[in-house]
């Protein structure tokens, strides 16, 4: 008997009634199909050569630019990215495919002198073949151009698996692609978690990013078949405010990493440590700040927190604030029939509370009080995951300590949680991330097995 894959539909957060796409899921066997055609295409992507690689995803990069405003409008009605910053997501988008369009240019590898009798040794990398690339719904277009365009421009072939709830994005960015590429050389799968283990039970690398339960399945099957995999993955992260600290810049940051895109990036900032007498004046600037931002229309270019994705996310975000003392409700000042849920902070929140473990990916975040910048650490490091960290102070010696101390896998000193240099390595420790990062050069690397060759003379 064969099962009939549940169908797609993905819905304008804003307004449920608005229905973007609804189609059948590729599928199991289609899926795993799709992994074969790419894999035969594969050799004649990396035979065309360097220019015609690149040529392609400048191709991209000038077609995003050109699509720009439909596409940040699309993530606004799919995803309920605020107008703001979709735009600046397909700006980025474009920026990734152009950054990495010089990637097929670098060398390698590296030539050396055998060390006695003449000839030489040589290292160089080649592509691993198919990657199976499964991603989120939260950056529609700037997380799969982050996976997609290192692993063509190595001269892998590509099969995304996106997220359901950002197919039309996912369908639109494939139609921009196709035009640049040969057939078979990007495949977009519209699908859920069938789709997506399919995908990781046949292709020869994969990059996962999403829910860090998920990312550790797709980590176990893909290790378990010795292929390459990286994951990123969840976090809870912390802002660590001195006493020192200019307090209301510190606040307008850190209420812009709680509450924009209504809390949903792995980078939000989820719990707010205030170290000794930053405590007082820190909660009156945030309160502040956080009534500034209340849910709103995310078409709106002055909105910051737009609807969570579905009814769940807000079921979810509502339910873990239940009981807790709550100091701001920002309003919602939006259509009552959309999934909002208002930017909150919350104090006297009990040791062992799920806010404290687990990331609810909403507009909510935790002050807590901590005695000194090592207790503010100690704190921070007490969760399982790794992912960034913000430290607001006037100090050198204050981030020097939280350089060397703070067990995350990115730090930004005086400024928000959230943000992104695309040319850098990204990614955390602990259940936040693992294998190799993503981005920069380091992607190249993960994309390409690396290779050494002995020539005698
Ligand atoms: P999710 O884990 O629910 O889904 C991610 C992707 O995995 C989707 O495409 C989904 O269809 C697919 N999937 C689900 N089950 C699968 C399975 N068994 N095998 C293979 N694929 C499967 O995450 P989400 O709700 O789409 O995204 C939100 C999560 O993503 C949050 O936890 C957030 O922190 C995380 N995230 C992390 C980063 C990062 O770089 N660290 C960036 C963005 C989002």
């Amino acid at each position: 008997m064969t099962t009939v894959p549940a169908p797609i539909i993905s819905q304008n957060p804003a307004d449920p009634s608005d229905v973007l796409v609804s189609v059948p899921a590729a599928g199991v066997f289609t899926s795993v199909r799709a992994v074969e055609q790419a894999r035969a295409a594969q050799p004649g992507w990396f035979a065309v050569g360097a220019a015609a690689r690149s040529a392609a995803l400048c191709a991209v990069a000038a077609a995003v630019d050109a699509a720009a405003d439909e596409l940040a409008a699309l993530a606004v009605r799919e995803v309920g990215k605020p107008l703001t910053e979709a735009r600046a997501e397909t700006a980025r988008t474009a920026a990734i495919w152009r950054y990495y369009a010089q990637a097929p240019f670098e060398p390698e590898g590296a030539v050396h002198e055998q060390p006695a009798g003449g000839g030489l040794l040589l290292t160089r990398r080649r592509p691993y073949g198919v990657a199976g690339l499964i991603t989120p719904w939260n950056f529609p277009f700037a997380i799969p151009a982050w996976k997609a365009a290192p692993a063509l421009a190595t001269g892998n072939t590509v099969v995304l698996k996106p997220a359901p709830e950002a197919t039309a994005c996912a369908q639109r960015l494939a139609e921009i692609v196709h035009r640049a590429v040969p057939p078979g050389v990007f495949t977009v799968l519209p699908g859920g978690p069938s789709e997506g283990a399919a995908v990781v039970s046949a292709a020869d690398v994969i990059s996962f990013t999403g829910s860090t339960g998920v990312g550790r399945r797709v980590v176990r099957t893909a290790t378990e078949r010795g292929i390459p995999v990286q994951a990123e993955m969840g976090g809870l992260n912390a802002a660590i405010v001195l006493p020192d600290a200019d307090i209301t810049r510190a606040a307008g940051h850190i209420a812009d990493a709680i509450a924009g895109y209504a809390g949903q990036k792995c980078t939000a900032t989820s719990r707010v440590i205030a170290v000794g007498a930053a405590l007082d004046p820190l909660r009156e600037a945030l309160t502040e700040a956080l009534r500034a931002r209340p849910a709103g229309d995310p078409a709106h270019p002055a909105t910051v927190c737009g609807p969570v994705i579905s009814r769940q996310a807000r079921d979810r975000v509502l339910q873990a604030r239940e009981g807790l003392p709550e100091l701001v409700g920002a309003a919602v000042s939006a259509r009552p029939n959309g999934w909002y849920a208002a930017p909150a902070l919350v104090e006297k929140v009990p040791s062992g509370h799920r806010l404290l473990n687990e990331e609810v990916f909403g507009p909510l975040a935790a002050l807590l009080h901590a005695e000194d910048l090592d207790h503010a650490v100690r704190m921070t490091n007490s969760v399982p995951y790794g992912l960034v960290a913000s430290v607001h102070t006037a100090s050198l010696d204050a981030v020097l300590h939280g350089l060397d101390h703070l067990d995350t896998g990115m730090i930004r000193v005086n400024a928000p949680s959230t943000g992104v240099d695309f040319h850098l390595p990204f990614g955390g420790v602990k259940a936040s991330s693992h294998g190799p990062r993503e981005q920069g050069h380091e992607a190249l690397a993960f994309y390409t097995s690396g290779r050494t060759y002995s020539l005698a003379p």
